[in-house]
């Protein structure tokens, strides 16, 4: 596909076996203006994303060839960061995929709705396409430059998925506040959902896990998260 003829909201990577599902979720994102390739093969997913460069790819856990953790695995050790909107047929897959730490930038699990799979890709692109250049921003010993897209500490650069340099940046913009979970979903991840805070946990244990000492976030219980300046502050 040649830049000229790209649709305006971006070519997604659907990697979906099954040929009923793979079908309704192109059409629905056809429908909310995205280009759309599907792979129904997993071992053919890495040559698409490198040939296709898509803006995010749809990827099911499920797959003959090559399982989705594979997939995605490969592409961050590739230090391929394309956004990950991961699809899971059942619930422990979704703790086996946080587990791994794989870097995906969301989930949803099957059955799903179409309807929902086209917001979390918006929401997905909004954060990493979106994101408004400001002057870089120190919270302790933590600095996020939001318009190169870069988190660091001393001479230390941290690898973090979009979702989880969003999360971060919106939390730093604003030291020292208190926000709650759901908040940070309709702020950083564009949609509301009483299931979804889990997702906010989720990243937020991610984000500490990569920034270890270097993690300004302290959890209010019983309220949410906030960034804070100082170590004092973070406990
Ligand atoms: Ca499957």
């Amino acid at each position: 596909m040649s830049p000229e003829s790209r649709p305006p909201r971006g070519l997604v990577l659907v990697v979906e076996d099954e040929p009923a599902i793979a079908d309704v979720v192109r059409l629905n994102l056809v429908k909310a203006g995205y280009g759309v390739h599907v792979q129904h093969d997993g071992a053919h997913a890495l040559g698409d994303v490198r040939r296709l460069r898509p803006a995010a790819i749809i990827l099911d856990v499920g797959l003959p060839g090559m399982d989705g953790i594979e997939i995605c695995r490969a592409l961050r050790a590739d230090q391929d960061w394309t956004p990950v909107l991961f699809v899971t047929a059942r619930d422990d897959e979704v703790d086996r995929i946080v587990g791994l730490e794989l870097g995906a930038d969301d989930y949803v699990t099957k059955p799903f709705s179409p309807r929902e799979l086209v917001a979390r890709v918006t929401g997905v692109l909004r954060r990493t396409q979106g994101t408004p250049e400001t002057a870089p921003q120190t919270v302790g010993p933590l600095t996020i430059d939001t318009g190169r897209r870069r988190a660091y500490a001393d001479d230390r650069e941290f690898a973090l998925t979009a979702t989880e340099f969003d999360l971060l940046a919106y939390l730093m913009r604003r030291p020292g506040r208190v926000f709650s979970r759901e908040q940070l979903l309709s702020e950083v991840w564009g949609y509301s959902s009483v299931a979804g805070t889990r997702t906010v946990d989720v990243h937020i244990a991610q984000l500490r896990a990569k920034l270890g000492e270097d993690s300004p976030i302290r959890t209010v219980r019983g309220v949410g998260y906030a960034a804070e300046r100082s170590a004092a502050e973070r406990r």
